[in-house]
């Protein structure tokens, strides 16, 4: 019988409290031995052992990569909701090396001494059987409502679902009876029975009721792992099972993983020598044995469940997707898919995402994309686009999050190389050192891949220009799959067109900049008066225009609130540590009208950037933004934008200086659209329909091009927005050349025969 489960070995301790250090030493010595899973027996009325699962997360602080599971957990005196927040706790601490396997019960007595209910023997499988679905209830954050469950045993009254594990814990069960064999076949993920508890027949006996209860449940049989605890002796001479030789232990383990599809063998030995024999001699001649007898065995996450695969997206071929993409593979029904459906900004449901960790992966996933041309297909690195195209529904998504790398090449010349989902705050924290700084954006989540694909428009803009400007070179994966270097010196083209319309032409793997030294800055927030907003802007927009290049500043306003004021909230960096300098700089800005809070620090560029969450994305619906770039702040843009506030149609209106440094790049340097524009303008609201009639009744007249990162407008007029005719034409042919079928076509896509129904 085969599983098509890779063979695992483990160990089992016993977590005797006289010798606490000892079980902890044995522990980490299974991790030195490249044992791939440590367990404990859980007894917890029996007062000479310790707490299993205090010794669980004492061992997974002590130790890197090994697997950890009870061996198995006495479910009753161990509450269920409370069991799957500690489980799920343990998980996210250890990194995602926890494996739950849990037990009915037994040793009644001792558990009704402990305070816990009595049950007979079916009542107590009945109990695990609520158990388990409580507890993957609750880690079943992809539902939105509270869980509540009315069991016979258990009852959930409203429990808040979460934390969400670190990845998907499978929860195994130890049985032997029939009713417990097909509890585990209709909800396990494993089956881990004790040898010496087995009479001659049962595991062949127990893998029958289990594949039988799976299938009559739907699932497939080989969603269940078979796992097998097992004792023995080591001696020269050969002698009963499992007492012998170590050549002996081997020819009696391959038919149990052969025959009887064993995938996992744990040793229960409290010993070191033992540990040491079986991981250096048994273990990999045995699994030699198997693969020379399974050639065929499959590696373990090509098992996709039947309930995964029933949340399956029509028009993509999950069947296909190749097996070295396996490890990367996130479908609508894995439990980790909550963590990457959403993007920052907007609600989504793609039918499937590729964690990718490599360039070869990406290459691969690529390949999958253009197979299923009519699907949609988006790139993600940071998940922050505004416009929220690195999310879909139904669609497919590369995830680059995890190529996150940034080194430093050559300190003599500041040449560093990021990946694309290296997010800015960890980029600001990983130059601070060297004082170093990459001027980027305002929000240190937002990830490098898409910003530096588009412009870069940041604290230190007006002195140090784009990010896009200390590009230097990127390494780019094309639409074919191909890999390719674009710098100065090479695919002059590309590297045009990637700084600016970088999203168009391919996925960036890595961004070689030349970062600025940078010191510690001047860095302000003032809440002012603007009542008369049109009057405020316009003076604001003078005096930053009018200030020194090192002096960038940010304008944030809200709708009018009843009975208040209207305020701005101005946020400004001046590139000094002088104070000084740095008054003399800020004080034209907080004489603009009277200032209700004010607070100024001398910091380094990494802390304003460390202004980000971690965790993964939530956002709801679709995001609804509009922006444009305009010149100067005249009295009629002013106007406008007052009336654009008191409409009630936006609920956050921004403007950023630009200008500066930005213009002395010339303009046909680089596809970035507006050089000469002084400041960068969004607004955000609810209703599409509504914001886009009075954004282009009011506002689109002031304009001067549009900065693609802030809008969510996709309908290809904006194209001629964000890119001067000339610029747009030498894209498209560029695009032509490098991406003739338009594999790159979710966000703002340049190709002539844009419509909507290529927009997400
Ligand atoms: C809170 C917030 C603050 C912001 N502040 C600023 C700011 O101050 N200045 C500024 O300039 N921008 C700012 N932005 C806009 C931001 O730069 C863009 O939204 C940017 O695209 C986000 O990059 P990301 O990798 O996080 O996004 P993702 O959502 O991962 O990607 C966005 C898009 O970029 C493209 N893309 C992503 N990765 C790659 C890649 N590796 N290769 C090719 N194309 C790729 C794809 O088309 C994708 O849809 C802000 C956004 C948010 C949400």
């Amino acid at each position: 019988m085969n599983y098509g489960h890779s063979l695992k070995f483990g160990t089992f301790i016993t977590p005797q409290n006289t010798a606490p250090e000892k079980v902890v030493e044995l522990a980490k010595l299974s991790e030195a031995l490249g044992y791939d899973l440590v367990t404990f027996q859980d007894h917890p009325y029996q007062p000479k052992f310790l707490d299993t699962w205090t010794l669980l997360t004492w061992v997974a602080g002590q130790t890197e990569h090994i697997e950890l599971a009870p061996n198995v957990l006495n479910l009753p005196l161990r509450p269920p909701a409370v069991m799957a927040r500690s489980a799920a706790s343990l998980d996210l601490l250890s990194n995602g090396r926890l494996n739950l396997a849990l037990g009915a019960g037994g040793f009644w007595d001792a558990i009704e001494a402990m305070g816990g209910r009595r049950l007979k023997p079916g009542e107590s499988v009945d109990a695990l059987s609520e158990a388990i679905d409580i507890i993957r209830g609750l880690w079943d954050v992809n539902e939105r409502a509270s869980l509540r469950f009315k069991g016979d045993y258990y009852q959930v009254n409203g429990a808040q679902r979460g934390p969400l594990p670190a990845h998907h814990i499978p929860i195994w069960v130890g049985s032997y009876k029939p009713r417990m064999l097909r509890l585990t076949g209709r909800k396990a993920e494993g089956w881990l029975p004790s040898l010496p508890y087995l009479k001659d027949g049962d595991l062949q006996n127990g893998n029958k009721i289990i594949d039988e209860a799976a299938i009559e449940a739907g699932r497939d049989p080989r969603e269940i792992r078979r796992l097998l605890n097992i004792a023995g002796q080591f001696s020269p001479t050969r002698g009963g099972f499992l007492n012998g030789p170590s050549e002996q232990w081997v020819e009696e383990l391959l038919p149990l993983a052969v025959e009887d599809g064993i995938g996992t063998f744990i040793i229960m030995a409290d010993n070191a020598y033992t540990m040491q024999v079986f991981a250096n001699e048994v273990a990999p001649a045995l699994r030699e044995a198997v693969n020379r007898e399974l050639p065929e065995g499959l590696p373990e996450t090509a098992i996709r469940p039947v309930a995964v695969q029933a949340k399956r997206h029509q028009g993509i071929d999950y069947d296909s997707v190749p097996a070295s993409l396996a490890d990367a593979v996130i479908e609508p029904g894995d439990p980790n898919y909550a963590r990457v459906k959403s993007t920052y900004m907007r609600g989504g449901a793609p039918g499937i995402v590729f964690q990718v960790k490599n360039t070869d992966q990406i290459v691969e996933a690529l390949a999958f994309a253009r197979l299923h041309p009519d699907v949609l297909f988006g790139i993600r690195s940071g998940g922050h686009g505004i416009s929220g195209r690195s999310t879909n529904r139904g669609g497919i998504i590369i995830d680059l999050s995890r190529l996150n790398k940034i080194e430093v090449l050559d300190e003599a010349t500041r040449r560093v190389r990021i990946e694309p989902g290296a997010r800015w705050m960890d980029v600001a924290a990983a130059l601070a050192p060297y004082g170093w700084a990459l001027s980027s954006g305002d929000y240190g989540g937002v990830g490098v891949g898409g910003l530096a694909t588009a412009g870069g428009i940041g604290w230190l803009v007006r002195e140090r220009g784009l990010t896009i400007d200390h590009l230097r070179a990127v390494e780019m994966i094309l639409a074919d799959g191909t890999i390719v270097r674009a710098s100065d010196d090479e695919n002059l083209d590309l590297f045009w067109a990637v700084r600016g319309a970088g999203a168009n032409f391919g996925i960036v793997t890595a961004f070689e900049f030349e970062v600025d030294e940078v010191g510690e800055i001047g860095w302000a927030q003032f809440v002012l008066d603007a009542s008369d907003t049109a009057e405020f802007l316009e003076k604001w927009g003078a005096v930053v225009e009018n200030a020194p290049r090192d002096l960038t500043s940010f304008l944030i306003m809200g709708p009018p609130r009843p009975g208040q004021p209207m305020i701005a909230q101005i946020m400004t960096a001046v590139d000094s540590d002088q104070p000084e300098t740095i008054i003399n700089r800020l004080q034209p800005i907080a004489e603009i009208s009277p200032l209700y809070d004010q607070n100024v620090v001398i910091t380094p560029y990494a802390n304003i950037m460390a202004n980000a969450q971690d965790g993964y994305h939530n956002g709801q619906g679709e995001p609804m933004a509009r922006s444009g770039l305009v010149e100067h702040i005249t009295p009629e843009f002013a106007t406008a934008a007052e009336r654009l506030l008191h409409s009630g149609e936006v609920y956050f209106f921004q403007i950023r200086s630009v200008g500066g440094a930005v213009a002395d790049v010339p303009p046909e340097a680089t596809a970035y659209g507006n050089r000469s524009a002084n400041f960068s303008v969004v607004a955000f609201g609810a209703n599409r329909e509504r914001v886009n009639r009075v954004w282009d009744e009011l506002m689109t007249e002031h304009f001067n091009g549009m900065y693609l990162s802030f809008d969510t407008d996709l309908r290809p007029e904006r194209i001629n927005d964000a890119f001067p005719l000339a610029t747009l034409d030498r894209l498209r042919e560029l695009k032509q050349r490098y991406d003739p079928t338009n594999v790159f076509r979710d966000n703002f896509n340049i190709a002539l025969e844009t419509t909507e129904s290529a927009i997400g």
